[in-house]
């Protein structure tokens, strides 16, 4: 008997993690990315959660200490570079490209094609069609959109839903630990170090280093620095020196000289000095945070997964988790309905659709106060409450602890650990 065979549009995190879990299920899973070639260069740290791990160890990628580094404690800096607050921390932190490697070496090569630029879907009640910009054709049994933010397969079904700007931006950066002074190696680089300026907030820590190394020395040190970024400096900055807008994004390489100097000034003038100076060592970039939150994740034989369906704001480092959530459920309800898919696949959505919506909400309260920041001020206290640093570093190292209890309560937690 052949296996049944499911289309996987996006090739990053979330669509390889649902490609390994249906075909741990017994289905034959081919994963369709645009990109021409395997996307290796994401050079930035990524938070993870014991459910994360758990769902890799399914798709038979143990996290074993070179998969991430877990700094002893998680400390508050003030401006002047002292520490303010300190807190015992156990999480493990890792990168995008070391789980990315993991990820794709673990599946036969012929899963994923590169260079297929889904722009329609079709489907009727024997099967599901792909259709790519360069004409070809695909069937299948499922497909699953785990084509991100600006998903091609979502704009298809619920056209009008668009993401929603929450008002600032993520500057991130990352310098090889190589070339982080000598001087203040000891004092950050082995840390979760937060600074809290006004109305804004960064964070950073050591992840793997080029070549995914996680030995002392030849790790990288990763900056994440909230923003509050009203609409007309978001439009400026995502325009290149040509004068172009880039809408859905500006590339790093072609952001303003005059842009990436602006921000270093106001590193050296606003947050600790020891940080500010990793940070001015770098070629900084930026990524406006959304919320997207889905009515729907399922349409006949197509199904959402990760960012596709939910974007979180970052702050609970959970979207990796999240898609490795839905990827898990997906191949559980779809194996647990003895062959009835739209049974599997109502099962799917009834469990994830309120767990997505449930992460939406966490992540935007804690974002709530750098939002409010674009706000006039009389709209501003309560949220501006949650500045208070004691509430910030707590509630941020809590995190762990929520996403477990949202796993729970939506009844996710046995599956994950079932082939652990
Ligand atoms: C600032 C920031 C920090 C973050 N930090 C963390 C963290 O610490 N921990 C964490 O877990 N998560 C973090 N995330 C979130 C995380 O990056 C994502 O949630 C996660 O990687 C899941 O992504 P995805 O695979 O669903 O989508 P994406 O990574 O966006 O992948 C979508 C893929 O689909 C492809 N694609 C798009 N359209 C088409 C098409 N038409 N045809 C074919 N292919 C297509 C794209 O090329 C891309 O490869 C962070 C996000 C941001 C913005």
């Amino acid at each position: 008997m052949t296996s049944p065979r499911a289309l996987v549009i996006g090739g990053s995190l979330g669509g390889l993690m649902v490609a390994h879990l249906l075909r741990s299920v017994g289905w034959d899973a081919l994963v369709f990315e645009r990109n021409t070639e395997e996307l290796a260069s994401r050079g930035v740290g990524l938070g993870t959660h014991p459910q994360l791990i758990a769902v890799l160890k399914r798709a038979g990628i143990p996290f074993d200490e070179s998969m991430g580094i877990t700094p002893p404690r998680g400390v508050c800096l003030d401006r002047h570079g002292s520490i303010i607050l300190e807190q015992p921390m156990a999480r493990a932190l890792s990168g995008w490209s070391r789980l990315y490697r993991a990820l794709i070496d673990a599946l036969p090569a012929r899963t994923c094609r590169f260079g297929k630029r889904l722009t329609r879907v079709e489907q009727d009640g024997a099967g599901v069609t792909a259709i790519f910009a360069d004409g070809a054709r695909e069937s299948g049994d499922l497909l699953v959109g785990a084509d991100g933010l600006r998903s091609t397969v979502r704009a298809q079904f619920l056209p009008d839903l668009e993401p929603a700007y929450a008002g600032y931006v993520a500057w991130r950066a990352v310098l090889d630990e190589a070339d982080v002074p000598p001087e203040l190696w000891h004092e950050v680089v082995g840390l979760y170090a937060f600074c809290l300026p006004d109305g804004e907030q960064l964070i950073s820590y050591p992840v793997p280093g080029r070549d995914n190394d996680t030995a002392v020395g030849r790790r990288a040190y990763n900056i994440i620095w909230y923003r509050p970024t009203d609409t007309a400096t978001l439009t400026d900055i995502c325009t290149d020196a040509a004068g172009r807008y880039h809408a859905a994004g500006i590339p790093p390489p072609l952001i303003r000289p005059e842009v990436v100097a602006r921000i270093k000034a106001d590193a050296e003038r606003l947050i600790a000095p020891q940080i500010a100076a990793i940070f001015e060592r770098t070629t900084p970039f930026f990524q406006p945070i959304y919320d997207l939150d889905s009515p729907r994740m399922v349409f006949g034989r197509i199904a959402l997964a990760g960012d596709a369906a939910f974007v979180a704001r970052p702050h609970a480092g959970a979207g990796t988790t999240k898609a490795a959530l839905d990827a898990a459920c997906l191949a559980d309800s779809i194996a647990g309905a003895g062959g009835d898919l739209a049974a599997g696949l109502d099962r799917y959505q009834r469990i994830q659709l309120p767990f997505g919506k449930a992460l939406v909400q966490l992540n935007r309260d804690e974002g709530a106060y750098l939002s409010a920041q674009t706000k006039p001020k009389a709209e501003r206290r309560g949220a501006e409450l949650h500045r208070d640093p004691r509430a910030v570093l707590h509630a941020h190292i809590a995190r762990s602890d929520q996403i477990g209890e949202i796993v729970a309560a939506h009844g996710l937690g046995v599956q994950q650990g079932s082939t652990g």
